[in-house]
């Protein structure tokens, strides 16, 4: 380590994008945004002959922020991608046939002392005086009631406290980002690259080779080719993590079947005998897939399983879509990041890819290099990346783990398998305590990980002593008038149909 150093500041000026699906879009549209006045050339490199993975429709309220920044008016989003509201997901059937739960967005109840809500609710609890937790949420009293309306500012009531994301299609949402970067100067050639050129020196890419001919030179290269990574691992080698014996899915079938009438403000996840199968209802249509392991069955039986549950007619053929659970090792490697699906993947459950997308553009915006590049902040992005991913990855495994299906080998196979250290930990010390920490600056807090702990039948009497501070009475009191003004709130809002039909209805389109 040097006491002093002045870094190298040439500007990269030429930043290559590969691929534009809605990684490659999302890159181009937030970079082209923080540079559209210098001197740095950015272009996407995308080929329509090969397209899109063509999934990925449900999201978390991150990615409200994404669009803010950028200045996208949410009713013309909303309009251009077919969008609805999604206030969390339903959970049916993980805990045996007949079962659900909701893990919603917002908070449970409201600030009462100074430890979370649920600890005061878990000392009722165990006296039997609580409500279910549930009743304390918001969120899943309008999923449960199909309403919506926007967050307000009334001061202590619960509309303040509405927390949402958005279902949209995604192919949509990149033609938007699209436009959105060209207005900022992006250039989009649309082109198939077969080969890469390196530097003999460092073995940084230095061209890419197109099928019609020609290169493109450029000091930078994001590489947002999907699955198969064509700069990052084809080129690159920068290695797989594979986590599937965490996360055994490894196949997901997808249709599209005619929009639901009554458009729920959420995402339906059904466990079924080898995965789970999702339900995103937007305005145009309603996306549905079957995650299933092969494992354990075969693509038939998920097809006809996944058309056999559908509510309504499909509207084209199902499609097969494979993928490995796991993390690039190195995501930044040389002179080359690779975002979305080139850089790890985490099955749908959570609905967090996309999000991930959007943390890894921060990151590298936050880490920026010039034409020479520290490996200091090569180290940093990799550092920062696992976390993310690593994070997420758990309550991902915890939902499977946890299930408590009977007379399958695919739930067999997960209620039995090794969890990683870092979840066993978090389940020990809420078991014992009560507690839920937000650590390593992870996605979920302590509601979404309460959510599913009890969602999933793991519970604890215990609750931090903290909650004894405040009388009986006082509590009794306050609880019951949160669970009653939670249940008043939202008799006088708009179904979300209507809220939709008001605020940002959608051209009409086939599905
Ligand atoms: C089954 C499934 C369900 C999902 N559901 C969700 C969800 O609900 N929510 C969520 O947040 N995420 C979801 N995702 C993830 C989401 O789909 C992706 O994160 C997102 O679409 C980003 O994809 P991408 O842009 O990385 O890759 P892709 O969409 O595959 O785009 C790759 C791009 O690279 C281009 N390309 C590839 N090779 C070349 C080449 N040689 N030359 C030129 N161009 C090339 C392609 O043309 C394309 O433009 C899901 C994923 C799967 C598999």
């Amino acid at each position: 380590m040097q006491k002093n150093s002045t870094p190298a500041n040439e500007p990269i000026d030429h930043l290559v994008i590969l691929g534009g699906g809605t990684a490659g879009w999302m890159a181009a549209a937030a970079i082209g945004k923080v540079f559209k006045n210098s001197a740095m050339k950015i272009t996407v490199v995308e080929s329509s002959e090969i397209g899109t993975v063509g999934v990925g429709e449900a999201t978390i309220p991150e990615i409200i922020n994404f669009n803010r920044i950028l200045g996208i008016d949410e009713r013309e989003f909303l309009k251009f991608t077919q969008g609805t509201f999604k206030l969390g997901i339903e959970f049916v059937d993980w805990m045996g046939a007949g079962s659900s739960y909701f893990h919603p967005f917002g908070r449970y109840g409201t600030a009462i002392g100074t430890v979370p809500f649920f600890h005061y609710w878990q000392k009722l609890n165990n006296l039997g005086d609580a409500a279910p937790l549930p009743d304390y949420s918001f969120c899943i009293q309008m999923c449960k009631q199909n309403k919506f309306a926007k967050p307000t500012n009334i001061p202590n009531s619960p509309l303040s406290e509405i927390d949402y994301a958005y279902h949209f299609d995604a192919g949509l949402y990149a033609q938007l980002l699209r436009k959105y970067a060209e207005a900022c100067g992006v250039i989009r050639v649309d082109a198939k690259v077969v080969g890469v050129k390196k530097n003999s020196d460092n073995g940084y890419i230095k061209s890419l080779h197109l099928e019609q001919g020609g290169q493109i030179d450029a000091d930078f290269f994001i590489d947002c080719t999907g699955f198969r990574g064509v700069l990052i691992e084809e080129n690159l080698h920068g290695g797989y993590e594979d986590w599937s014996h965490y996360l055994p899915c490894d196949s997901a079938v997808a249709v599209a079947s005619k929009p639901l009438e009554d458009l729920p403000p959420y995402t339906r996840a059904t466990a079924q005998e080898a995965g789970w199968q999702w339900r995103i209802p937007l305005q145009h249509r309603t996306g549905n897939g079957y995650v299933y392991s092969s494992r354990f069955i075969s693509d038939e039986t998920a097809r006809q399983t996944l058309l056999n549950n559908i509510e309504g007619d499909a509207t084209g053929e199902p499609r097969v879509i494979r993928f490995k659970t796991g993390i690039r090792r190195y995501p930044w490697k040389k002179n080359c990041v690779a975002l979305g699906l080139a850089s790890g993947f985490l099955e749908p459950l959570e609905s967090t890819s996309i999000h991930l997308i959007y943390e890894a553009i921060a990151n590298f915006l936050g880490l920026f290099p010039s034409k020479t590049i520290q490996p200091e902040l090569i180290k940093k992005y990799n550092q920062l990346q696992r976390r993310n991913f690593t994070t997420i990855r758990d309550l991902l495994i915890f939902h499977y783990w946890a299930n408590k299906r009977t007379g399958s080998e695919f739930w067999d196979y997960c209620q039995n398998m090794e969890i990683p250290d870092r979840l066993k930990n978090k389940i020990e010390l809420y078991q014992s305590t009560g507690r839920l920490f937000r650590e390593d600056n992870e996605l979920f807090s302590d509601v979404s990980w309460i959510s599913v702990f009890l969602g999933q039948g793991i519970t604890t009497a215990a609750y931090s002593p903290i909650a004894d501070v405040l009388a009986m009475s006082d509590l009794k009191q306050r609880m019951d008038d949160v669970k009653h003004i939670i249940h008043n709130a939202g008799q006088p809002l708009p179904s979300h149909r209507n809220y939709i039909s008001q605020y940002c209805p959608a051209a009409r389109r086939e599905p």
